[in-house]
């Protein structure tokens, strides 16, 4: 198929390469020239902006862009997608925004005649790179089942959510779950360490009991317990602390509009505000042990 592609960054760049290797052929575009040219390298063509890439004849736009202003930027703006786009080309946007947001600038879409659907993703670069990410997606079930061939080059989990927006729905949800977890794992193994327990002993324990849960077994945030996790290598890799902040912005911003309460959410948006402000923002989420144990490295 012929694809558009719009946004070469750490997701998007890996994204794009397997869509090449699966023999689709692309039409890229991205501020950074470097990740242009990388991607030219790969087999893509260049457009030299976002309104040549939609005029072009690709069948289908795939956009993976940092945050919701750029995502309106680029199908909302004066020369933006929609401005150039012809009716009949399918929109995928798998940049994690608010579902509000998405739904606006699908509606927008839907008013010239093109479908649009949210498609964020979860599995990280690594996820990207191996072309197993999931996909949470939102919109009308043919237009997912439009999109799912073209979206299995690039993951290996791919779910319709629900109308527009409810894959960013689900994507909120759980990274905001996944923050409280982290944070309750951290500060219950830090409570039991600094009581004498042995961190792998009480690792073992949570993890044969009712506290078990993904931050305990699969990420565990103490250094030592596991291999292979972002708290044995000075919790470098993984899923930064200013991800996941951006992430529970999203949540506690849904929020506020559904007029949900998120209490835990938003305790949590402030613990990795704290921990982001005081020069973390790049280590890994895990390391929100840090606040409980200064003396963790
Ligand atoms: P990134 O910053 O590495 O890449 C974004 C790319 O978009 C950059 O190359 C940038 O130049 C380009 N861009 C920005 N504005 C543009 C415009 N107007 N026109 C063309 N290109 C433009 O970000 P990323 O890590 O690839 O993340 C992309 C999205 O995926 C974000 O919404 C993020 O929250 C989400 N996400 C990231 C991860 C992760 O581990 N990095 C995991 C899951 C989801």
């Amino acid at each position: 198929m012929k694809i558009g592609f719009i946004g070469l960054g750490n997701m998007g760049g890996p994204m794009a390469r397997n869509l090449l290797k699966a023999g689709h052929q692309l039409t890229v575009s991205d501020l950074s020239q470097s990740a242009v040219a990388g991607l030219v390298e790969a087999g893509a063509t260049a457009a030299a902006s976002i309104a040549e890439l939609a005029r072009s004849d690709v069948e289908m736009i795939i956009t993976m862009l940092p945050a919701a202003p750029h995502v309106k930027g680029v199908y909302l703006g004066e020369d933006g997608l929609l401005a150039h786009v012809a009716p009949h080309v399918r929109l995928i946007d798998s940049s994690t925004i608010d579902p509000m947001s998405a739904r606006q600038v699908a509606e927008a879409a839907a008013a010239r005649g093109n479908s649009l659907i949210d498609a964020p993703v979860s599995g990280g670069t690594g996820g990207a790179t191996a072309g197993t990410l999931t996909f949470m997606v939102g919109g009308d079930k043919a237009d997912f089942d439009a999109a799912l061939p073209v979206l299995q080059a690039m993951g290996k989990n791919i779910v319709h959510c629900g109308p527009t927006g409810n894959g960013q729905v689900a994507k909120v949800a759980n990274n905001m779950l996944l923050a409280i977890t982290m944070i309750g794992t951290a500060e219950a193994m830090n409570l039991g360490v600094s009581l004498g327990m042995d961190p792998a002993v009480l690792a073992g324990i949570i993890n044969t009991s009712s506290g078990r849960n993904w931050s305990s077994d699969t990420y565990n945030p103490y250094p030592g317990v596991m291999d292979n996790v972002p708290a044995s290598r000075g919790y470098t890799g993984g899923f930064g602390t200013d991800l996941m902040l951006k992430d529970l912005g999203l949540a506690t911003e849904a929020a506020k509009q559904a007029r949900q309460p998120v209490i835990l959410g938003g305790l949590a948006q402030q613990l990795y505000q704290t921990f982001s402000s005081q020069g973390n923002g790049a280590l890994d989420f895990s390391a929100i042990i840090k606040l409980y144990n200064g003396a963790i490295k």
